[in-house]
């Protein structure tokens, strides 16, 4: 997926990979307004094509590639519900509910891509798969702590590793998360399992997308005839989190955010918003 040689990024790489990724923010906070039960998930789709375009920007997944027969990928969103893990097609489907749907953007902007990721709950889900979607999320974070200049990259997948390990849930070892800025997918690979200390040392400029895919069953896939939609082999549900982070001396910098995603959630549930001069007791 990623060959070539590892880059580093300086200030004004990351500038412009930051603008692509607040434009995925927007695409993602988007879809964030539109999901509920009876909503089909074309619907999302269409509606961040447009805010991607809207900003000058590109659907980095529209049109890719994966190489051999497969088709091009149709959709400006990767849309995966339930039991798909990742690269699910958009579709006339209307969700319901009691899903879970992972949203996936990828965008071009500059010459710069932006590319993250989060699991939405489709109304009211069982108690046992927001436990998944927490604890995909949670990994998420361990394994930024782990991203920085000295540190391997064995070493962020041994923390996503070890916590959704110790909660039985299943880690996905055929997808990895990668460097991205220029290209869509860059070296390194980042796996979501790993031994501390061992892998490609991390220095600082480094630019990497980290996204666990968490199964509530076993870590084991299958691909679908279409060649792109990947399940879970044994149906349980599949929760996707990814951020980009800047890897640094000392604390990582996450370039990516979930703000606006999380604020257009809080709407659509009707929570009042806290205002900026409200003190806390
Ligand atoms: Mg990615
Ligand atoms: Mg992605």
């Amino acid at each position: 997926m990623a060959s070539g040689r590892i880059t580093l990024k300086n200030d004004a790489d990351v500038a412009g990979i930051r603008e692509a990724a607040a434009v995925v923010e927007r695409a993602l906070a988007t879809a964030a307004s539109l999901i509920e039960p009876g909503v089909d998930t074309l619907r999302l789709d269409q509606a961040a094509e447009e805010i991607i375009r809207d900003a000058g920007g590109r659907p980095a997944f529209k049109g890719y590639r994966m190489g051999g027969d497969t088709s091009p990928f149709p959709g400006s969103l990767c849309i995966s519900v339930n039991d798909v893990v990742v690269h699910g097609f958009p579709s006339e489907e209307p969700l319901r509910e009691g899903d879970i749907v992972s949203v996936d953007c990828g965008v071009e902007l500059g010459g710069y891509f932006g590319d993250f990721a989060y699991t939405f709950a489709v109304g009211e889900i069982a108690p046992e798969t927001q436990e998944l979607l927490d604890a995909t999320r949670d990994s998420l974070y361990e394994g930024i702590s782990q991203a920085y200049a000295g540190n391997r990259v064995g070493d962020i997948g041994h923390a996503v590793q070890t916590y959704c390990e110790a909660r039985g849930y299943g880690i996905v070892r055929d997808l990895v998360g990668h460097g991205v800025g220029k290209n869509l997918h860059e070296p390194p690979n980042v796996p979501n399992i790993g031994r501390k200390g061992v892998g490609k040392k991390l220095k600082a400029g480094l630019t990497i997308c980290i996204e666990p895919m968490i199964n509530g069953g076993t870590g084991d896939v299958t691909v679908d005839g279409d060649g792109w939609t990947v399940r879970t082999a044994d149906g349980a549900p599949s929760a996707h989190f990814e951020h980009m982070v800047l890897v640094q001396r000392g604390q990582p910098e996450i370039l990516s955010s979930y703000d606006k995603i999380e604020a257009a959630l809080a709407t659509v549930r009707g929570d009042t918003p806290v205002s900026a001069d409200t003190v806390a007791l």
